[in-house]
């Protein structure tokens, strides 16, 4: 697996797991946790999660795929906006470390930005490096004006995690090559445009075709075609699972790069941030 290296020095994986929309059926649970612990054996050893996620439901979930082996796993949790304040993101923190049964989150973000100011966001979180709670923090659905708003902190921000895909490319114009400048990786939420419309696509097929492979594999090759990119897929499914954890080895031609080009045209001005 091709890795990555954060501000702080370490190296994580390029491809991961999301867990949106995990945990949300008492049923599928046992399920759910067999897939991210086989993904964990595919060499699917970042994890991303959040509070949000089930209202904590994912977290859960995660923590029964990773007991036992917590030290192969780089775990990423997010705090609710309205929780990143002083009082309040240690008790989140607290909550999410309790349901994921473990000690340390490699990796904090602010899930998005709220009401709370940011230089007080980045107070608590660097408060929780401190104190071993998170190995690292970072943010989520920022775009270039709030990065700079982080002023001199923006060196310990680790990441920034934003919906990038074929369909949704406004990033590339400013704040992929911002990021790379800080050299700090930009994380790929939604790779296969949750598993939609992107996926049926004519040009995504005929590219599929040529390169043996299946469209949801041209999409996450695609996010990670360009270094300082790490892509989060969401699979429940274990034959999705299977066909993610592949991906860091395909190359795209200049040909399967021109056509995705045409189908799905580079941004050539600044767009507004776009999130889910
Ligand atoms: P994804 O683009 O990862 O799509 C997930 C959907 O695609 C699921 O329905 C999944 O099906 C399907 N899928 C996955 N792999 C394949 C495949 N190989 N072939 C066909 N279908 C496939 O969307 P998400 O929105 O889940 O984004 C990924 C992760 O990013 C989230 O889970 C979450 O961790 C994070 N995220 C962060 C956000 C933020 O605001 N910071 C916002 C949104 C997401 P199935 O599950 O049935 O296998």
């Amino acid at each position: 697996m091709n890795t990555i290296t954060l501000p702080d020095g370490r190296s994580i994986p390029v491809l991961g797991q999301g867990t949106w929309r995990l945990g949300e059926r008492g049923a599928d649970r046992a399920a759910e946790a067999r897939v991210l612990r086989l993904g964990l054996d595919l060499g699917l050893t970042l994890v991303d999660t959040a509070e949000m996620y089930a209202e904590g439901g994912a977290e859960e979930v995660v923590a029964e795929a990773i007991a036992g082996r917590r030290q192969e796993v780089f775990l990423v949790s997010k705090a609710y906006p309205q929780n990143a304040s002083r009082a309040r993101l240690p008790q989140a923190c607290e909550r999410s470390l309790k349901r994921l049964g473990t000690d340390r989150i490699d990796l904090y973000l602010l899930h998005w930005r709220g009401g709370v100011p940011l230089a007080e966001t980045v107070e608590a979180m660097r408060r929780l490096v401190e104190q071993g709670k998170i190995g690292a923090w970072g943010v989520s659905n920022l775009d270039v004006p709030d990065l700079e708003e982080l002023g001199p902190a923006l060196s310990e921000c680790a990441t920034d995690q934003v919906l990038y895909n074929l369909e949704a490319r406004g990033v590339e114009f400013d704040l992929l090559p911002y990021a790379a400048r800080l050299k700090m990786p930009v994380m790929a939420y939604s790779p296969v445009g949750q598993g939609g419309d992107l996926l049926g696509h004519p040009a995504l097929k005929k590219v599929a075709r040529r390169q043996g492979i299946s469209p949801a594999q041209v999409a996450l090759a695609w996010t990670l075609r360009q270094p300082g990119v790490i892509s989060i897929p969401k699979a429940a499914s274990e034959a999705h699972l299977r066909e993610n954890a592949d991906v860091w080895k395909v190359v795209l031609t200049p040909e399967d790069l021109s056509e995705l080009d045409g189908a799905f045209p580079p941004p050539r001005r600044k767009q507004p941030l776009e999130m889910l």
